[in-house]
Protein backbone atom coordinates (compact mmCIF):
# COMPACT_ATOMS: atom_id res chain seq x y z
CA UNK A 1 0.00 0.00 0.00
CA UNK A 2 1.83 3.49 -1.01
CA UNK A 3 -0.13 6.35 0.52
CA UNK A 4 1.49 9.59 0.21
CA UNK A 5 1.27 12.71 2.11
CA UNK A 6 -1.56 15.27 1.25
CA UNK A 7 -1.06 18.05 -1.71
CA UNK A 8 0.90 21.33 0.50
CA UNK A 9 2.17 19.66 3.23
CA UNK A 10 5.26 18.41 4.55
CA UNK A 11 7.17 15.95 6.48
CA UNK A 12 9.83 17.39 8.86
CA UNK A 13 13.27 15.32 9.30
CA UNK A 14 14.96 15.53 13.09
CA UNK A 15 17.89 17.74 10.99
CA UNK A 16 15.05 19.97 9.56
CA UNK A 17 12.94 20.04 13.37
CA UNK A 18 16.24 20.95 14.87
CA UNK A 19 16.40 23.69 12.58
CA UNK A 20 13.29 24.60 13.08
CA UNK A 21 13.33 24.47 17.02
CA UNK A 22 16.03 26.65 17.20
CA UNK A 23 14.44 29.68 15.31
CA UNK A 24 11.22 28.87 17.41
CA UNK A 25 13.36 29.38 20.53
CA UNK A 26 15.04 32.25 19.19
CA UNK A 27 11.91 34.44 18.37
CA UNK A 28 10.11 33.22 21.59
CA UNK A 29 12.89 34.19 23.89
CA UNK A 30 12.15 38.10 22.75
CA UNK A 31 8.79 38.07 23.13
CA UNK A 32 9.33 36.29 26.39
CA UNK A 33 11.52 39.07 27.34
CA UNK A 34 8.96 41.56 26.58
CA UNK A 35 6.56 39.56 28.48
CA UNK A 36 4.58 37.81 26.05
CA UNK A 37 3.00 34.73 26.88
CA UNK A 38 2.27 31.99 24.54
CA UNK A 39 -1.59 30.94 23.98
CA UNK A 40 -3.85 28.11 22.17
CA UNK A 41 -6.31 28.24 19.95
CA UNK A 42 -8.41 25.29 18.59
CA UNK A 43 -7.14 24.15 15.34
CA UNK A 44 -10.49 24.05 13.69
CA UNK A 45 -13.31 27.16 14.09
CA UNK A 46 -16.73 27.76 13.21
CA UNK A 47 -16.52 28.90 9.49
CA UNK A 48 -18.05 32.39 10.28
CA UNK A 49 -15.41 33.59 12.47
CA UNK A 50 -13.40 34.07 8.91
CA UNK A 51 -16.18 35.17 7.07
CA UNK A 52 -17.09 38.34 7.77
CA UNK A 53 -13.25 40.49 8.00
CA UNK A 54 -10.73 38.05 6.70
CA UNK A 55 -10.91 39.05 2.94
CA UNK A 56 -11.79 37.48 -0.22
CA UNK A 57 -8.10 36.03 -0.96
CA UNK A 58 -8.71 34.26 2.56
CA UNK A 59 -12.36 32.77 2.13
CA UNK A 60 -11.54 31.37 -1.18
CA UNK A 61 -9.22 29.17 0.59
CA UNK A 62 -10.36 27.62 3.54
CA UNK A 63 -10.57 24.13 4.17
CA UNK A 64 -14.22 23.69 5.08
CA UNK A 65 -15.83 21.08 6.60
CA UNK A 66 -19.18 19.78 8.31
CA UNK A 67 -19.23 17.77 11.34
CA UNK A 68 -21.70 14.80 11.97
CA UNK A 69 -24.56 17.87 13.35
CA UNK A 70 -23.84 18.95 10.12
CA UNK A 71 -21.66 22.52 11.77
CA UNK A 72 -19.99 24.44 9.14
CA UNK A 73 -16.36 24.57 10.52
CA UNK A 74 -13.16 25.16 9.03
CA UNK A 75 -9.60 24.37 9.86
CA UNK A 76 -7.72 27.43 11.05
CA UNK A 77 -6.49 29.91 7.99
CA UNK A 78 -4.82 32.88 10.40
CA UNK A 79 -4.48 33.02 13.97
CA UNK A 80 -5.77 36.68 14.67
CA UNK A 81 -9.79 36.01 14.31
CA UNK A 82 -9.52 33.33 16.86
CA UNK A 83 -7.63 35.34 18.90
CA UNK A 84 -9.89 37.91 18.99
CA UNK A 85 -12.72 35.38 19.26
CA UNK A 86 -10.79 34.02 22.29
CA UNK A 87 -10.28 37.51 23.82
CA UNK A 88 -14.17 37.73 23.64
CA UNK A 89 -14.65 34.91 25.58
CA UNK A 90 -12.25 34.09 28.20
CA UNK A 91 -9.23 36.97 28.15
CA UNK A 92 -11.58 39.78 28.56
CA UNK A 93 -10.60 40.34 32.48
CA UNK A 94 -6.93 39.72 32.15
CA UNK A 95 -5.01 43.38 33.05
CA UNK A 96 -4.39 45.19 30.03
CA UNK A 97 -2.99 45.51 27.59
CA UNK A 98 -3.17 41.59 26.82
CA UNK A 99 0.20 40.43 25.16
CA UNK A 100 0.11 36.68 23.31
CA UNK A 101 2.04 34.95 21.13
CA UNK A 102 0.96 31.55 19.49
CA UNK A 103 3.05 29.21 17.48
CA UNK A 104 0.60 26.82 15.45
CA UNK A 105 -0.07 25.63 11.96
CA UNK A 106 -2.31 27.30 9.75
CA UNK A 107 -4.11 25.85 6.56
CA UNK A 108 -5.16 27.49 3.36
CA UNK A 109 -6.50 25.30 0.38
CA UNK A 110 -3.54 27.21 -1.81
CA UNK A 111 -2.00 26.29 -5.26
CA UNK A 112 1.40 24.98 -3.44
CA UNK A 113 4.57 26.40 -4.37
CA UNK A 114 7.92 27.45 -3.18
CA UNK A 115 7.64 29.33 0.08
CA UNK A 116 3.46 28.47 0.09
CA UNK A 117 2.36 25.46 1.13
CA UNK A 118 -1.28 24.11 2.19
CA UNK A 119 -0.44 23.53 5.81
CA UNK A 120 2.03 25.92 7.36
CA UNK A 121 3.09 27.76 11.00
CA UNK A 122 2.72 31.00 11.71
CA UNK A 123 4.41 32.61 14.99
CA UNK A 124 3.30 35.30 16.00
CA UNK A 125 1.98 37.41 18.83
CA UNK A 126 -1.11 40.31 19.71
CA UNK A 127 -1.08 43.23 21.83
CA UNK A 128 -4.79 43.87 22.76
CA UNK A 129 -5.86 46.83 24.77
CA UNK A 130 -3.39 49.71 23.51
CA UNK A 131 -3.64 52.06 21.02
CA UNK A 132 -1.52 54.86 19.69
CA UNK A 133 2.24 55.02 18.04
CA UNK A 134 4.13 53.47 21.11
CA UNK A 135 2.23 50.39 20.86
CA UNK A 136 2.39 50.49 17.32
CA UNK A 137 6.07 50.76 16.89
CA UNK A 138 6.66 48.15 20.00
CA UNK A 139 5.22 45.62 17.60
CA UNK A 140 7.07 46.44 14.47
CA UNK A 141 10.40 46.68 16.93
CA UNK A 142 9.60 43.30 18.63
CA UNK A 143 9.29 41.43 14.54
CA UNK A 144 12.66 43.89 13.77
CA UNK A 145 14.43 42.23 16.82
CA UNK A 146 13.74 38.59 16.28
CA UNK A 147 15.18 38.92 12.44
CA UNK A 148 17.93 40.42 13.36
CA UNK A 149 18.75 38.04 16.13
CA UNK A 150 18.20 35.54 13.90
CA UNK A 151 21.28 37.16 11.69
CA UNK A 152 18.33 37.78 8.47
CA UNK A 153 19.17 40.50 5.69
CA UNK A 154 15.18 41.94 5.48
CA UNK A 155 13.36 44.74 4.06
CA UNK A 156 10.99 46.32 6.79
CA UNK A 157 7.94 48.15 4.08
CA UNK A 158 5.57 50.47 6.49
CA UNK A 159 2.73 52.24 5.77
CA UNK A 160 -0.76 53.54 7.95
CA UNK A 161 -4.19 52.13 5.94
CA UNK A 162 -5.46 55.29 7.24
CA UNK A 163 -3.38 57.46 4.94
CA UNK A 164 -5.07 55.46 1.60
CA UNK A 165 -8.47 54.76 3.16
CA UNK A 166 -8.61 58.39 4.42
CA UNK A 167 -7.80 59.50 0.78
CA UNK A 168 -10.50 57.22 -0.89
CA UNK A 169 -13.07 58.60 1.21
CA UNK A 170 -12.28 61.56 0.53
CA UNK A 171 -12.69 60.68 -3.25
CA UNK A 172 -16.01 59.67 -2.17
CA UNK A 173 -15.34 55.63 -2.75
CA UNK A 174 -18.36 53.55 -1.02
CA UNK A 175 -16.62 50.93 1.45
CA UNK A 176 -16.66 48.22 -0.95
CA UNK A 177 -14.79 50.10 -3.37
CA UNK A 178 -12.24 50.52 -0.40
CA UNK A 179 -12.24 46.91 -0.11
CA UNK A 180 -11.87 46.15 -3.82
CA UNK A 181 -8.96 48.84 -4.22
CA UNK A 182 -6.96 47.66 -0.96
CA UNK A 183 -7.37 44.30 -2.36
CA UNK A 184 -5.90 45.49 -5.42
CA UNK A 185 -2.90 47.43 -4.35
CA UNK A 186 -2.07 44.45 -2.29
CA UNK A 187 -2.06 42.16 -5.23
CA UNK A 188 -0.25 45.00 -7.12
CA UNK A 189 -3.16 45.02 -9.63
CA UNK A 190 -2.76 48.83 -10.87
CA UNK A 191 -5.17 48.00 -13.71
CA UNK A 192 -8.11 47.25 -12.09
CA UNK A 193 -7.75 49.80 -9.46
CA UNK A 194 -7.39 52.38 -12.70
CA UNK A 195 -11.19 51.15 -13.48
CA UNK A 196 -12.32 52.08 -9.76
CA UNK A 197 -10.03 55.21 -9.16
CA UNK A 198 -9.60 58.37 -11.44
CA UNK A 199 -7.28 60.52 -9.21
CA UNK A 200 -4.22 60.73 -10.22
CA UNK A 201 -3.18 61.45 -6.31
CA UNK A 202 -4.03 58.31 -5.03
CA UNK A 203 -1.40 56.71 -8.06
CA UNK A 204 1.22 59.21 -6.76
CA UNK A 205 0.62 58.23 -3.04
CA UNK A 206 0.48 54.83 -3.82
CA UNK A 207 3.94 54.64 -5.27
CA UNK A 208 5.74 56.86 -2.66
CA UNK A 209 8.21 54.79 -1.00
CA UNK A 210 11.28 55.44 0.93
CA UNK A 211 11.69 57.52 3.98
CA UNK A 212 11.49 61.02 5.93
CA UNK A 213 11.12 62.32 2.66
CA UNK A 214 8.75 60.34 0.87
CA UNK A 215 6.94 61.03 4.55
CA UNK A 216 7.12 64.94 3.68
CA UNK A 217 6.04 64.36 0.08
CA UNK A 218 2.89 62.90 0.84
CA UNK A 219 2.38 65.56 3.28
CA UNK A 220 2.17 68.04 0.55
CA UNK A 221 0.46 65.32 -1.63
CA UNK A 222 -2.88 65.20 1.07
CA UNK A 223 -2.63 68.89 2.20
CA UNK A 224 -6.25 69.44 3.10
CA UNK A 225 -7.55 65.98 3.06
CA UNK A 226 -8.07 65.59 6.78
CA UNK A 227 -8.61 61.76 7.99
CA UNK A 228 -5.75 61.33 5.00
CA UNK A 229 -3.38 63.59 6.67
CA UNK A 230 -4.34 62.68 10.17
CA UNK A 231 -2.76 58.99 9.96
CA UNK A 232 -0.27 60.33 8.37
CA UNK A 233 0.82 62.21 11.60
CA UNK A 234 0.20 59.18 13.76
CA UNK A 235 2.88 57.35 11.00
CA UNK A 236 5.38 59.77 11.39
CA UNK A 237 4.81 59.35 15.03
CA UNK A 238 5.86 55.62 14.98
CA UNK A 239 9.10 56.09 12.61
CA UNK A 240 10.31 58.79 15.19
CA UNK A 241 10.03 55.80 17.95
CA UNK A 242 11.25 53.52 15.46
CA UNK A 243 14.77 55.76 14.32
CA UNK A 244 15.14 56.33 18.43
CA UNK A 245 15.01 52.00 18.71
CA UNK A 246 17.22 52.00 15.91
CA UNK A 247 14.98 50.12 13.63
CA UNK A 248 15.86 50.57 9.78
CA UNK A 249 12.40 50.64 7.59
CA UNK A 250 11.11 51.60 4.49
CA UNK A 251 7.89 53.41 4.10
CA UNK A 252 6.01 52.71 1.43
CA UNK A 253 2.11 54.08 0.73
CA UNK A 254 2.01 50.49 -1.62
CA UNK A 255 1.69 48.30 1.32
CA UNK A 256 -1.94 47.58 1.65
CA UNK A 257 -1.93 43.92 3.41
CA UNK A 258 -4.33 41.59 1.88
CA UNK A 259 -6.44 40.89 5.70
CA UNK A 260 -9.19 42.90 5.71
CA UNK A 261 -8.96 43.95 9.29
CA UNK A 262 -6.54 46.24 9.60
CA UNK A 263 -7.74 49.90 10.26
CA UNK A 264 -4.20 51.37 11.01
CA UNK A 265 -0.50 50.73 10.62
CA UNK A 266 0.52 47.79 8.50
CA UNK A 267 3.60 46.96 7.93
CA UNK A 268 5.11 43.49 5.72
CA UNK A 269 8.83 42.02 5.70
CA UNK A 270 10.43 40.87 2.70
CA UNK A 271 13.78 39.12 1.79
CA UNK A 272 15.12 39.11 -1.39
CA UNK A 273 16.55 35.24 -1.67
CA UNK A 274 12.57 33.60 -2.14
CA UNK A 275 11.21 34.36 -5.29
CA UNK A 276 7.86 35.56 -5.42
CA UNK A 277 7.08 34.09 -1.86
CA UNK A 278 9.68 36.80 -0.65
CA UNK A 279 7.32 38.02 2.08
CA UNK A 280 8.59 36.66 5.60
CA UNK A 281 5.78 38.69 8.50
CA UNK A 282 3.17 40.88 7.89
CA UNK A 283 0.88 42.66 10.54
CA UNK A 284 -0.75 46.10 11.73
CA UNK A 285 -3.18 47.71 13.67
CA UNK A 286 -6.95 46.02 13.89
CA UNK A 287 -8.89 48.57 16.20
CA UNK A 288 -12.66 47.39 15.11
CA UNK A 289 -12.35 43.55 14.80
CA UNK A 290 -12.49 42.38 18.85
CA UNK A 291 -15.75 44.49 18.66
CA UNK A 292 -17.06 42.20 15.86
CA UNK A 293 -17.44 39.55 19.06
CA UNK A 294 -16.82 41.26 22.17
CA UNK A 295 -19.28 43.89 21.44
CA UNK A 296 -17.37 46.64 23.07
CA UNK A 297 -14.43 48.49 21.01
CA UNK A 298 -10.75 47.23 22.24
CA UNK A 299 -8.02 48.42 20.34
CA UNK A 300 -5.47 45.72 18.84
CA UNK A 301 -1.82 45.60 16.87
CA UNK A 302 -0.09 42.40 15.91
CA UNK A 303 1.62 40.47 13.41
CA UNK A 304 2.78 37.05 12.52
CA UNK A 305 5.93 35.78 11.28
CA UNK A 306 5.58 33.15 7.98
CA UNK A 307 7.68 30.90 10.02
CA UNK A 308 8.45 28.22 7.58
CA UNK A 309 9.77 31.40 4.82
CA UNK A 310 11.82 32.82 8.04
CA UNK A 311 13.68 28.83 8.15
CA UNK A 312 14.01 28.54 4.04
CA UNK A 313 15.38 32.50 4.05
CA UNK A 314 17.85 31.60 6.37
CA UNK A 315 18.91 28.87 4.29
CA UNK A 316 19.06 30.77 1.37
CA UNK A 317 21.17 32.89 2.96
CA UNK A 318 23.55 30.77 4.41
CA UNK A 319 23.22 31.33 8.37
CA UNK A 320 24.59 28.68 9.86
CA UNK A 321 22.22 26.76 12.66
CA UNK A 322 23.90 25.36 15.58
CA UNK A 323 24.43 21.55 15.62
CA UNK A 324 22.83 18.99 17.50
CA UNK A 325 25.80 17.70 19.73
CA UNK A 326 25.34 14.26 21.67
CA UNK A 327 27.99 14.01 24.04
CA UNK A 328 28.06 10.22 24.90
CA UNK A 329 27.09 7.10 23.66
CA UNK A 330 27.47 4.32 26.14
CA UNK A 331 28.86 0.91 24.33
CA UNK A 332 28.09 -2.33 26.60
CA UNK A 333 31.09 -5.27 24.87
CA UNK A 334 28.55 -8.17 25.76
CA UNK A 335 24.99 -8.62 26.65
CA UNK A 336 25.58 -9.60 30.14
CA UNK A 337 26.47 -5.90 31.01
CA UNK A 338 23.97 -4.05 28.57
CA UNK A 339 21.46 -3.39 31.81
CA UNK A 340 24.63 -1.76 33.73
CA UNK A 341 25.27 0.21 30.99
CA UNK A 342 21.45 1.09 30.92
CA UNK A 343 21.97 2.55 34.34
CA UNK A 344 25.43 4.09 33.67
CA UNK A 345 23.72 6.49 30.64
CA UNK A 346 20.38 6.98 32.94
CA UNK A 347 23.18 8.37 35.57
CA UNK A 348 25.01 10.62 32.89
CA UNK A 349 21.47 12.53 31.02
CA UNK A 350 21.18 14.37 34.19
CA UNK A 351 24.56 16.55 33.23
CA UNK A 352 24.83 14.99 29.30
CA UNK A 353 23.12 14.03 26.17
CA UNK A 354 23.48 10.45 26.01
CA UNK A 355 22.92 7.60 23.60
CA UNK A 356 23.25 3.75 24.70
CA UNK A 357 23.69 0.90 22.06
CA UNK A 358 19.88 -0.61 21.84
CA UNK A 359 21.05 -2.41 18.71
CA UNK A 360 23.05 -5.59 20.18
CA UNK A 361 26.31 -4.01 17.95
CA UNK A 362 29.66 -5.36 18.86
CA UNK A 363 32.03 -2.77 19.72
CA UNK A 364 33.40 -1.79 16.60
CA UNK A 365 30.26 -0.80 14.95
CA UNK A 366 28.64 1.17 18.07
CA UNK A 367 32.33 3.02 17.61
CA UNK A 368 31.17 3.53 13.60
CA UNK A 369 28.04 4.92 14.73
CA UNK A 370 29.42 7.16 17.48
CA UNK A 371 31.63 8.48 14.99
CA UNK A 372 28.87 9.05 12.80
CA UNK A 373 26.19 10.68 14.83
CA UNK A 374 29.35 12.83 16.24
CA UNK A 375 29.27 11.83 20.06
CA UNK A 376 32.42 13.61 21.63
CA UNK A 377 32.79 10.29 24.15
CA UNK A 378 32.43 6.85 24.28
CA UNK A 379 32.04 5.02 27.44
CA UNK A 380 32.78 1.48 26.78
CA UNK A 381 31.22 -0.80 29.69
CA UNK A 382 33.09 -4.11 29.90
CA UNK A 383 32.71 -7.14 32.27
CA UNK A 384 36.07 -7.11 33.53
CA UNK A 385 36.51 -3.28 34.39
CA UNK A 386 33.23 -3.28 36.15
CA UNK A 387 34.30 -6.21 37.99
CA UNK A 388 37.27 -3.77 39.34
CA UNK A 389 33.91 -0.46 39.47
CA UNK A 390 35.46 0.78 36.30
CA UNK A 391 34.50 1.89 32.66
CA UNK A 392 36.30 3.17 29.15
CA UNK A 393 36.13 6.61 28.07
CA UNK A 394 37.08 7.08 24.52
CA UNK A 395 37.56 10.23 23.46
CA UNK A 396 36.08 10.35 20.27
CA UNK A 397 37.99 13.75 18.76
CA UNK A 398 41.75 12.60 20.04
CA UNK A 399 40.95 8.82 20.17
CA UNK A 400 42.65 8.47 23.64
CA UNK A 401 40.82 6.09 26.25
CA UNK A 402 40.84 6.11 30.00
CA UNK A 403 40.12 3.82 32.43
CA UNK A 404 37.95 6.02 34.84
CA UNK A 405 36.23 4.88 38.08
CA UNK A 406 32.71 4.75 37.76
CA UNK A 407 32.06 7.54 40.13
CA UNK A 408 34.44 9.66 38.11
CA UNK A 409 32.95 9.42 35.11
CA UNK A 410 31.12 12.58 34.75
CA UNK A 411 33.94 14.87 35.84
CA UNK A 412 36.26 12.78 33.11
CA UNK A 413 33.99 13.94 30.62
CA UNK A 414 32.86 17.68 31.80
CA UNK A 415 36.44 18.59 31.73
CA UNK A 416 35.68 19.16 27.79
CA UNK A 417 32.59 21.25 28.48
CA UNK A 418 34.02 24.04 30.67
P1 LIG B 1 -1.08 36.62 6.28
O1 LIG B 1 -1.83 35.97 7.41
O2 LIG B 1 -1.65 36.32 4.95
O3 LIG B 1 -0.81 38.06 6.55
O4 LIG B 1 0.36 35.93 6.27
C1 LIG B 1 1.33 36.15 7.25
C2 LIG B 1 2.60 35.45 6.83
O5 LIG B 1 2.35 34.04 6.72
C3 LIG B 1 3.05 35.85 5.44
O6 LIG B 1 3.93 36.92 5.54
C4 LIG B 1 3.75 34.62 4.92
O7 LIG B 1 5.11 34.67 5.33
C5 LIG B 1 3.08 33.49 5.64
N1 LIG B 1 2.19 32.74 4.72
C6 LIG B 1 0.97 33.10 4.29
N2 LIG B 1 0.43 32.13 3.50
C7 LIG B 1 1.34 31.13 3.45
C8 LIG B 1 1.39 29.83 2.83
N3 LIG B 1 0.38 29.36 2.09
N4 LIG B 1 2.51 29.08 3.00
C9 LIG B 1 3.54 29.52 3.76
N5 LIG B 1 3.55 30.72 4.38
C10 LIG B 1 2.48 31.52 4.24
Amino acid sequence: MKIERPKGTRDFTPAEMAERNYVEKVIESVFERANYSQIKTPTFEHVELFEEKSGEDIKAHLYTFEDKKKRVLCLRPEATAPVCRMYAETLRNMPMPVKAYYFDPMFRYEEPQKGRYREFWQLGLELIGAKGALADAEVIYLAYSCLKKLGLRFRLELSHLGVMRGLLSSLKLSESDQRKVIACVDKKDFVEVKKIVGDETFFKLVSLRGGKKELEEARKLLHGYGKASEALNELAEITEILDLLGVEYVVDFGVARGLEYYTGMVFEVRVDCLGAQNQIAGGGRYDDLIELFAGVSVPAVGFAFGFDRVVEAMKEQKISFPKKEVDVVVAPTSSDVRGEAMKIAADLRSSFIVDVDLMERRLGRILEYASVINAKYVVIVGRKDLGRGEVTVRNMLSGEQRNIPLSKIKEEISKDFD
